[in-house]
């Protein structure tokens, strides 16, 4: 069932099903393919980023090594060793404030000389210009340090930890007049500093130029880890370890480069990452190939809209044409009965076949009947064909509501039972209407009409004129069949006949007529119908400004 089903509802609309698959398929391969060759696209063009970035990140490594090393390669060294054997504080204090000026990550510079207790070791503080034995500064160096034996490494590193973790660099000297006399000569940085101080100037002026090299790149970012993982410094606030590209590992040592074996290093390991924080290449294809997939998307949904229009447009034909000719069908079957009515009849009465007066007055009324369901018919025909042919506006001229009702209960059949179940009343004195009288009196007539057709024989039929919000109501109401819930929203298209109508003579215009020429007249119709108990149509009309 659902199978004959959908396979009727395919066969129905497979001319639209083919256009969407002609426009549609190729739009879609097209996206996809667009969408592939973009994302191959943008894993080259990552690898490649990774490529440079690796190469940046390992340069700024080796740079920052440099820069590390230098204040130990250009200070320590070249320090004469006479000016420390003989106490040339004078001397040294200036070749310390030069260094500290070239260096400024370095935090104090110190001195110590034999024999002299260790506790009294010099700090040079550059702001006030002169040496101070600090106590206790030295006290958490390790005891190696102290240890004055010929084996000694010339150059020692270790780290002091804490909240504000210290690098020490020692150098180690030996007066070359006494070598029993020996000295230490160094200084401490404070990696805190460092990390505040240093990094972005380092990174101003070495790093960024190394990235900036990279065209269309602006984006990406640097930062350092230090030995916990924690991030000292990056130029973008929340770059995240993971999203490092490419990292290098540097030892975080300022005396790193000594020359020879006999060095003693202590440093952190700390991380040097490039990353792309925001929107890479990557992404930015991304993007480009969701606005493409977007538009295509987009052209899809226009074009199946399109074709559902066109579906539904060619729908409503379609069932229009259906009604049409099952209106034409219908309406000629329904115009043979009469006709042949006219015919037998009057053949019988030409032929003197109906010699009682009595049956003869019979057969006449019959024939008048029949001629007057053919005229109503015909009429009903006339009036759509006018309406549909008129669109100038129909001309109006004030008119009593009780004279409309009035003339459309006398166009019911006289000798017929209606008129006399018609009860007309009319709510007080109403304002006289602006209407096109013959048409609204048909509209009210079809009403009636209806009223009669659709209910049993001898059952009364209300007509009443009142007022309703400021307007006219004109209403006829039926105690007959009712409408079916189904049929009631089609009643009023052109053609349409219902359940009710199927066993009574019509066209399925009346209602479209009516709803017309009230819409003509600016008013509206409502219905109000319960199947089995009988409906109620109710016209609804402005009155004329100066009439209220
Ligand atoms: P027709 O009466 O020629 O079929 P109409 O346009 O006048 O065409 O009415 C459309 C349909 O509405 C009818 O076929 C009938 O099913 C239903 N209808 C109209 N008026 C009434 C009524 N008073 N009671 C019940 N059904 C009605």
């Amino acid at each position: 069932m659902l199978l004959t089903g959908s396979r009727s509802w395919l066969h129905k609309r497979r001319w639209q099903v083919l256009a969407v698959l002609a426009f549609g398929g190729p739009l879609v391969a097209i996206a996809l393919v667009q969408y592939r060759w973009l994302e191959e696209l943008g894993s080259r063009s990552r690898m490649a980023e990774s490529q440079q970035n690796r190469v940046a990140v390992m340069s700024a490594a080796a740079l920052l090594e440099d820069r590390v090393s230098g204040a130990r390669l250009e200070t320590l060294p070249p320090i004469p060793h006479e000016d420390v054997f003989e106490l040339n504080l004078d001397g040294l204090g200036r070749q310390f404030d030069e260094a500290l000026a070239r260096f400024p990550y370095v935090q104090h510079y110190f001195l110590w000389v034999s024999p002299a207790p260790y506790e009294e070791t010099l700090f040079y503080l550059p702001e006030e210009k002169g040496f101070r034995a600090v106590r206790k500064a030295a006290d958490r160096w390790p005891s190696e340090v102290w240890q004055m034996d010929t084996d000694s490494p010339r150059w020692s590193e270790f780290t002091i930890p804490g909240d504000s973790p210290m690098q020490v660099v020692i150098h180690r000297m030996t007066d070359p007049d006494d070598p029993s006399r020996t000295a230490l000569v160094g200084f401490c940085v404070n990696l805190n500093r460092f990390a505040k101080d240093f990094l972005p100037s380092f990174h101003d002026e070495e790093v960024a130029p190394l990235l900036g090299q990279i065209p269309g790149r602006e984006d990406v970012a640097f930062a350092v880890f230090d030995e916990s993982g924690k991030n000292v410094f990056a130029t973008k606030p929340d770059f995240d370890a993971q999203l490092a590209d490419s990292s290098a590992e540097i030892q975080l040592s300022f005396a790193l480069r000594s020359e020879g074996s006999d060095r003693n290093i202590e440093a952190p390991v700390w991380r040097l990452a490039v990353g792309e924080k925001h929107d890479g290449i990557q992404e930015m294809l991304k993007q480009g190939a969701l606005g493409n997939l977007a538009i295509v998307g987009a052209g899809i949904i226009v074009l199946g809209l399109g074709t559902m229009l066109i579906a539904r447009g060619s729908n409503r034909e379609a069932n229009l044409s259906d009604l049409k000719s099952r209106f034409i069908s219908g309406i000629s079957h329904e115009l043979k009965t009469p006709l042949s009515m006219l015919r037998l009849y009057s053949e019988m009465l030409e032929l003197g076949r109906v010699p009682n007066e009595m049956e003869r007055k019979l057969f006449y009324r019959k024939l008048r009947q029949q001629a007057e369901t053919m005229s109503d018919m015909l009429e009903e025909i006339l009036d759509f064909s006018r309406l549909e042919a008129e669109q100038q506006p129909i001309s109006k001229k004030p008119c009593p509501p009780q004279e409309i009702l009035e003339e459309a209960v006398e166009m019911l059949d006289a000798s017929g039972p209606e008129r006399d179940l018609v009860t007309v009343s009319t709510d007080g004195r109403l304002p006289d209407l602006l209407c096109n009288r013959p048409s609204l009196v048909r509209a009210v007539y079809s009403l009636l009409d209806n009223a009669f057709k659709y209910s049993d024989p001898d059952q009364p039929v209300e007509v009443r004129a009142s007022r309703r919000n400021g307007m006219v109501a004109v209403a006829v109401t039926d105690g007959g069949r009712g409408i079916s819930s189904e049929d009631l929203p089609h009643i009023f298209e052109r053609f349409y006949r219902g359940e009710t109508g199927k066993a009574v003579k019509g066209t399925g215009l009346g209602l479209s007529i009516v709803d017309t020429v009230v819409k003509a007249h600016e008013g509206k119709i409502e219905v109000d119908s319960q199947p089995g108990h009988g409906s109620s149509f109710t016209i609804l009309l402005p009155v004329p400004p100066q009439a209220g």
